[in-house]
């Protein structure tokens, strides 16, 4: 059985940056949705007792191509929320530390120019989708786009996503209407890179 996260937060906890009635249909009911289907696909699939990521990892073992879209899908948008929802907080450590802090200056100069690319991303996904910094296994970092609701699993790179940025209009209709960017300025204000440095950690 495939749960949400839960929510680390108070529904209006992120506020003036997510509005709580963003939070409450998009975690409450969108993600519920999600959730609700990838546990009906899988059951189908006689794969419920697998992880989403080991599913999402070999769609093409699936025949039937209605079911693999279907796993896709829901399962992406039941794996998405959940490490996108896990990440945020009303208090957030601004900048990550040790081994990925490392990685990032590496890779890209500085935190500032990692969440630019990140940004750009986003805001240039055309249509629904999402951003995504993923990690391979020897550590390495990348930065992506993902359409609806694919992620660096799905689309077969063997990466970790450990930050992912949700673009979807559903994300930030309520409050910003068209304004994506400036939505996507603000994710960075609840976005807690103690969370992302974790999950880097697991890779
Ligand atoms: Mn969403």
């Amino acid at each position: 059985m495939f749960n949400q996260v839960e929510l680390g937060f108070a529904m209006d906890e992120l506020e003036p940056h997510i509005d709580k009635l963003t939070i409450e249909t998009h975690y409450g009911k969108h993600h519920a949705a999600y959730t609700k289907m990838f546990n009906e696909l899988a059951e189908k699939a006689g794969a419920a007792d697998k992880d989403a990521a080991e599913i999402l990892g070999s769609l093409d073992s699936i025949s039937d191509e209605t079911l693999r879209k279907g796993l896709r899908n829901q399962g992406g948008g039941y794996y998405n929320h959940n490490l996108y929802f896990s990440t945020l907080s009303p208090k957030p450590a601004k900048a990550p530390t040790g081994k990925l802090l490392e990685k990032i200056n590496e890779a890209f100069g500085s935190l500032d120019e990692v969440k630019d690319k990140l940004s750009k991303a986003a805001i240039g996904q055309f249509g629904s989708g999402w951003s995504f910094l993923s990690a391979d296994k020897e550590g390495n970092l990348f930065v992506t786009a993902s359409p609806n609701q694919d992620n660096p699993i799905s689309e077969g790179t063997g990466r970790t996503p450990i930050l992912a940025l949700d673009v979807w209009e559903h994300a930030y209709y309520l409050k910003y209407k068209n304004l994506r960017a400036d939505y996507v300025k603000e994710f960075w204000e609840v976005l807690d890179w103690k969370k992302v440095e974790e999950l880097y950690e697991k890779r």
